[in-house]
């Protein structure tokens, strides 16, 4: 990070190379930003790829800060994960997420992106358990978007933890699927219902980029022997919309579709697309 000049904060290198005094005025940013209202949360459909319907929203966080404009979640995510104040902000985002979904048409699910840094949280199960309860939302109605770095050190804690969730009835999506470590004894084992397959793919698959439509190919039919959905994320095109259609994906989410929208903008969207 650098300093340029105010109290501003600058994101552009690598967190991991913040001083400790420019790390602690982070956090403080960030904590305030968590207690006085400047986080906000956008949703994005996904779309049945063979009947057009909404199935699903994903939330994603926002940072807007006033003198500061909107900070991306690239951005502020891998800090609060570094200061561990990714456990309160997750916190928030899954209470938040819960309750507004909890209003939505019952058919349409809630997914929501979980950091390997809160399943370490010893709360976290309990933090699930009681978000479920005050919110309503029936447990198979909410996903967890988990990346595949959770496997990187996993721990028999990390891995009972997985275990619980899906006991519990919510579902489990590999998030990035192909990014990072490939984990496919993992996928296995941990029982996951979804496999997003990275938007760098998806975008770079075309006609006349052969060996990415083969990756997403691979990809799909292995998600399919281990009956797993596929979600195509990033899908911007209608190139890549017919190719990922073509090769089998089962779910769409992309700009074709939809940006993320503040919640109030989904009401519209369930009334449009998932008419009966
Ligand atoms: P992600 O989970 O892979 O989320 C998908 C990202 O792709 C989102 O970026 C979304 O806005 C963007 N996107 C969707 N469709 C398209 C498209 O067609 N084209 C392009 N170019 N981009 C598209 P966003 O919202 O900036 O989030 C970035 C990342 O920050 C997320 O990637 C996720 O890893 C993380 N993140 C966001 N919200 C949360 C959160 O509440 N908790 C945690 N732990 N991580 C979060
Ligand atoms: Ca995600
Ligand atoms: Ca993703
Ligand atoms: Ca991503």
């Amino acid at each position: 990070a650098k300093d340029n000049g105010g109290n501003e904060i600058c994101f552009y290198e690598p967190s991991l190379h913040l001083r400790a005094e420019e790390r602690r005025r982070i956090e403080l940013a960030l904590r305030g930003a968590l207690g006085g209202g400047e986080l906000r949360l956008v949703y994005q459909p996904v779309i049945d790829a063979v009947t057009g319907r909404i199935e699903s929203c994903e939330a994603l966080m926002r940072w807007f800060k006033p003198e500061f404009g909107e900070i991306s979640p690239a951005k502020f995510i891998p800090l609060a994960e570094e200061t561990g104040l990714i456990v309160p902000i997750g916190e928030w985002a899954l209470r938040t997420a819960c309750a507004e979904a909890a209003q939505w048409p019952s058919e349409i699910s809630l997914a929501v992106n979980i950091s390997p840094r809160q399943l370490q949280d010893p709360g976290f199960m309990t933090m699930l358990v009681s978000t479920l309860a005050r919110s309503g939302l029936e447990p198979n109605r909410l996903e967890l978007e988990i990346t595949e770095t959770v496997f990187l050190n996993i721990t028999p804690d990390t891995r009972k933890i997985l275990h619980q969730i899906r006991q519990l009835g919510v579902r489990l999506a590999m998030d990035d699927f192909g990014t990072g470590y490939s984990s496919l004894g993992y996928l296995r084992e941990a029982n996951f219902d979804t496999l997003k397959i990275d938007q760098t793919f998806v975008r770079s698959a075309s006609r006349d980029d052969p060996d990415s439509a083969a990756i997403v190919r691979a990809v799909v039919a292995l998600a399919n022997s281990l009956d797993m959905t596929t979600v195509a994320e990033g899908v911007e095109t209608q190139e890549q919309l017919e190719l990922v259609c073509e090769i089998g994906c089962d779910r769409i989410q992309g700009y074709i579709f939809s940006a993320p929208v503040p919640a109030n903008d989904l009401r519209p969207m369930f009334a449009d697309k998932n008419r009966r």
